[in-house]
């Protein structure tokens, strides 16, 4: 008898467990069955063709479907800015929601795209992607949340646990993955102690939060490609972390061998039957993969299935796409991703908020633009996007637009306005996902031809597809999907920085506004405006939230996620064409710090339309954690939030310090909230490449609880931690306990911080 998904399901609520129902599942499949599983059920050449016609965003991509069991397999949708198929909400890009520090904003995101994945079809999602932004020129810097791994960890963690109210999570790409135009190909060569402190965490981070899947990367890490890297796979997910999901390949050419990738622990190829379905089946007759894996990955597909059942067999509900409540979300977002990162009085007059001006001169093509981010894969395709002109048009002001091809018309029309915006920045032409041309000798892990019988079945199910509309702002796209990639530099494109110069010539009370998916070097003009914003790709409501922004409806209150250098030699080397290239622990802030270089805008830095002080913050150990608690005064003229950040010195001089907590507090104007955050131990710990475990601090360890990354004015509390006695199981215990600097300590005014960085 047949022993269905359905039959699966029941047993399982009727309290049998779920890995013996996987395994009884999955000993009723045929061997057929079982290689199914293993990866997309799209045939490969139709497949690529109906991506050509825009497929991507009208269908979700299957995998492990079996109707004889009724079993629905995955069906897999980006993404990491709102649903890619159909027509959902975009919202703004990750970055953006990175710099509002906000978690629980960001699960509120996760569970509006979890609805919208839902309706339209899918139960899998590819929306997490955690990798660490090493350099702000790597081309998708903006479908991840920052340069740190605590930061990056909660943010994803926070998206995760949203998402997965309504659909399976994918976070990605397993590892290392912070480089695009040489993905396909590139090697990162990093040590035991870089991989395990600084480009693993936060995925540890989501997986501990609960992530059903993990996607590997393109690139190969230490020599041996992600989709088929044991050391990654199996050593460190399976086998250290306890992983119980299951992985799938990023797509396309995600592996390169069918059987290496089965023993390594990647259980589907996606997302159409190319290298398994040609090879899998010699490799498991030669031996050089095992049916027992076959089994397993299956069954780690079933049980994941199982362990969701609940959250899957709620009814998807078709209304909440592109609702009028999650594009008021996505508007709140966008207002509370803008980072004021500049606002100098102009005749002791605040340049932002714009309270008293009247008219305003808007100049550049991205005011006019639907700038919502990357062409590729996480491109939403939202109907009812708003350009900031059309959110300024939508204000009391009045509004005038040039688009600053004239310069000199532009200088005339910036005189005779109060103030002037001038939207400067980059387009998924400038940065985003990159194809670019296909390596020939990758060819030949393409199949001759299609499966007939799958290329019918499949011929048959994209026909009865629901159309998608496309948004007429696409119309004159170039063909393809994507083109951007790395960026070739940080600094604004030429014709920006002569309009923002033109402009800021006539009117003193120039306000720049930034588009950007990461870090721009701005030092060659931002001396010549008062006020600087970062706006993102801020999403189908970008203009209405920056808007709010500017007229002070929103104060703002995001802080950059990533360190902003004066200059890009003050990073670390970056080469988008490197076929090997080696990551080490020293980036971001971290590599200023040890360079003792100044940053034009730290890590966690971002101004406000009040100030802030940090008033007192005291250190107690409670067993395993460390409880830093303490209080915030608003010292402004009006209610705003603050994010208070902590940092961590570790006893060895040589590791990099970390950012082991944060927290945003909302302090109304001339009050105190109070913050306490809470620091596990094992956040300090450092990874041993002899014993490969985890070392406890064990000695003086300085926290900092301050409101950015090297604060001068952020109060110090230097505590000694005599480790776990008992071989790691038992609390740390407190030896000895001062504060090196007497509180409270009065945070920089807005004036003098702007000043300490070189402004
Ligand atoms: C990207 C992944 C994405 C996948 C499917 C690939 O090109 O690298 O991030 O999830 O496409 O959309």
């Amino acid at each position: 008898m047949v022993f269905s998904f359905d039959d699966a399901r029941r047993a399982v609520a009727d309290g049998a467990s779920i890995e013996d129902v996987s395994r009884r599942f999955v000993t009723g499949m045929t061997p057929t069955e079982r290689l199914w599983c293993l990866d997309g059920d799209t045939p490969t050449w139709a497949g690529l063709a109906f991506l050509n016609t825009d497929g991507y965003h009208r269908s979700t991509f299957q995998a492990g479907q079996i109707d004889r069991l009724g079993f629905p397999g995955i069906r897999f949708s980006d993404g990491p800015r709102g649903a890619v198929v159909g027509n959902a909400t975009c919202f703004p890009v990750s970055m953006a929601r990175g710099a509002t520090w906000d978690p629980e904003l960001e699960e509120r995101v996760g569970h509006a795209i979890g609805q919208e994945l839902r309706a339209i079809g899918a139960n899998f999602t590819g929306a997490v992607c955690v990798n660490i932004l090493r350099h702000p020129a790597w081309g998708r810097a903006q479908e991840t949340y920052g340069e740190d791994p605590f930061h990056v960890g909660e943010m994803g963690a926070a998206f995760t646990r949203g998402l997965q109210n309504h659909v399976l999570a994918c976070v990605k790409h397993f590892a290392c993955n912070s480089m695009e135009n040489a993905r396909f190909s590139v090697d990162i060569q990093i040590d035991e102690v870089g991989l395990h402190e600084v480009y693993l965490p936060h995925f540890r981070r989501v997986i501990d939060a609960g992530v059903a899947s993990v996607m590997s990367a393109y690139n190969s890490v230490n020599g041996e490609w992600c989709g088929q890297n044991h050391e990654l796979l199996a050593a460190i997910l399976r086998d250290e972390w306890g992983f119980t999901g299951f992985v799938i390949s990023d797509f396309i050419l995600g592996l390169r061998d069918a059987g290496p990738s089965l023993t390594a622990g990647l259980d589907i190829e996606m997302p159409f039957r190319m290298m398994r379905a040609q090879h899998l089946g010699n490799a498991l007759d030669n031996h050089e993969a095992s049916w027992a894996l076959v089994d397993t990955a299956v069954e780690r597909i079933v049980s994941t299935l199982l362990r969701f059942d609940a959250v899957l067999s709620t009814p998807p509900l078709p209304e909440v796409l592109g609702s009028p409540a999650h594009r008021q979300l996505a508007r709140e977002v966008a207002a509370r991703s803008v980072v004021l990162l500049r606002n100098e009085p102009v005749d002791d007059v605040a340049t932002l908020p714009l309270t008293g001006t009247e008219s305003v001169g808007v100049f550049g093509r991205l005011a006019a633009t639907i700038n919502v981010g990357d062409g590729g894969s996480s491109d939403v395709w939202d109907l009812d996007c708003k350009t900031i002109l059309d959110g300024l048009n939508d204000s009391a002001l009045k509004v005038t637009y040039d688009d600053g091809t004239d310069l000199l018309q532009a200088a005339e029309v910036a005189h005779n306005v109060d103030v002037a915006i001038v939207v400067v920045g980059y387009t998924y032409l400038d940065e985003g996902e990159f194809i670019g041309q296909t390596d020939r000798s990758l060819m030949q892990l393409f199949p001759p031809a299609d499966e007939p019988d799958n290329a019918h079945r499949y011929a048959q199910e994209i026909a009865l597809l629901p159309p998608t509309v496309k948004p007429d702002r696409l119309g004159e796209r170039a063909k393809g999907f994507s083109i951007g990639g790395d960026r070739s530099s940080l600094r604004l494109l030429g014709n920006d920085v002569a309009l923002i110069n033109a402009v800021a010539a006539t009117n003193r009370r120039t306000v720049v506004v930034i588009q950007a998916g990461s870090a721009v070097v701005v030092n060659e003009w931002i001396g010549s405006v008062p006020a600087v914003l970062q706006a993102w790709y801020g999403g189908s409501q970008a203009g209405p939230g920056l808007v709010d922004v500017l007229l002070g409806v929103v104060n703002p209150s995001a802080r950059v996620p990533f360190t902003v250098p004066v200059d890009e030699t003050d990073l670390p080397a970056f080469d988008r064409d490197a076929s090997t290239f080696t990551y080490d622990r020293w980036h971001g802030w971290w590599h200023l710090k040890r360079h003792g270089t100044i940053a034009q805008f730290p890590f966690g830095f971002g101004l406000s339309y009040t100030d802030f002080e940090i008033a007192d913050a005291n250190v107690a150990v409670r067993g395993h954690e460390i409880v830093v608690a303490g209080t915030i005064r608003n010292i402004g003229q009006r209610d705003g939030s603050d994010v208070v950040q902590v940092y961590a010195e570790l006893p060895s001089t040589d590791t990099p310090a970390r950012l082991v907590g944060f927290q945003r507090v909302e302090v109304a104007r001339g009050m105190t909230s109070a913050f306490e955050i809470v620091v596990r131990q094992d956040q300090l710990a450092s990874r041993n490449p002899v014993s490969h475990r985890w070392d406890p601090a064990v000695g003086v360890v300085q926290l900092s609880v301050g409101r950015f990354a090297g604060s001068p004015k952020a109060i110090t509390h230097a505590i000694e931690l005599g480790g776990f006695a008992g071989g790691g199981e038992a609390p740390g215990v407190l030896l000895a306990e001062w504060q090196t600097e007497a509180g409270p300590v009065t945070e920089d005014s807005i004036t003098e911080t702007t000043k300490r960085f070189g402004l």
